[in-house]
């Protein structure tokens, strides 16, 4: 039978401590599988590593948030985030979960991995800059101090003009061809200067609907 107790003593909360640590630096070399050169931490998918003590073993918990519900790569991610974590000494049990609160937003993408998107030649998503619309009649402010939620900021529905740079020539004479890309998280462009498609991932997280530049 497997007991589970919280860390109790000075050695055992070390031991935890250090295989967090190197649970941290395995998920730094998970990359996506649909874009292997980014990891799940650098896209910001990792919400909460829990380490409990499982006899006198650790059983490590991993809560990820899907880049987009649905996604159909995340039983992947699961296997490689597990076949990552299990060898690490001292941990017996490895889970992974999808959790959908907080919703992965593209603003989780750590500045790192934006250089490494355009290099695989996929375009990173905007960092808007959202207008501050009225609040609807039916919807409360939010508490002093609390943070809004994304959605509060932006006006559902608001066109935004995007023009990702091409990641393969560097221009921003860039127009949406298709919002809809090969998975669900990107749209296609067409670069004016290169004259290639690329991919650009979509801004999620924040309602607007994606404007084409005339
Ligand atoms: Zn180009």
């Amino acid at each position: 039978m497997t007991v589970d107790r919280p860390i109790g003593n000075a050695s055992s909360k070390r031991e935890a401590e250090k295989i967090r640590r190197l649970v941290e630096r395995a998920l730094d070399n998970v990359g996506d599988p649909e874009m292997p050169a980014v990891s799940l931490s650098e896209l910001g998918m990792v919400h909460e590593i829990r380490i409990v003590e499982a006899d006198r073993s650790f059983r490590v918990e991993i809560d990820l948030l899907p880049t987009f519900v649905g996604c159909p790569a995340l039983e992947l991610m699961r296997r490689e985030v597990e076949r990552t974590v299990r060898p690490i000494p001292g941990v017996v049990q490895v889970e992974v979960r999808f959790v959908s609160h907080p919703r992965w937003t593209t603003d989780r993408i750590r500045p790192s991995a934006r250089p490494k998107l355009e290099a695989y030649g996929i375009a990173p998503p905007p960092c808007l800059t959202v207008r501050s619309p009225a609040p609807a009649p039916d919807e409360a402010p939010p508490p002093n101090g609390a943070p809004a939620p994304a959605e509060a900021t932006v006006a559902v529905g608001a066109s935004v003009e995007w023009n990702p740079r091409c990641p393969y020539c560097g221009s921003e004479d860039t127009i949406l061809e298709n919002p809809f890309g090969p998975t669900s998280c990107r749209s296609i462009f067409y670069c004016r200067s290169c004259l290639n498609p690329f991919e650009a991932m979509k801004p999620l997280g924040v309602p607007v609907v994606l404007q084409r530049r005339p």
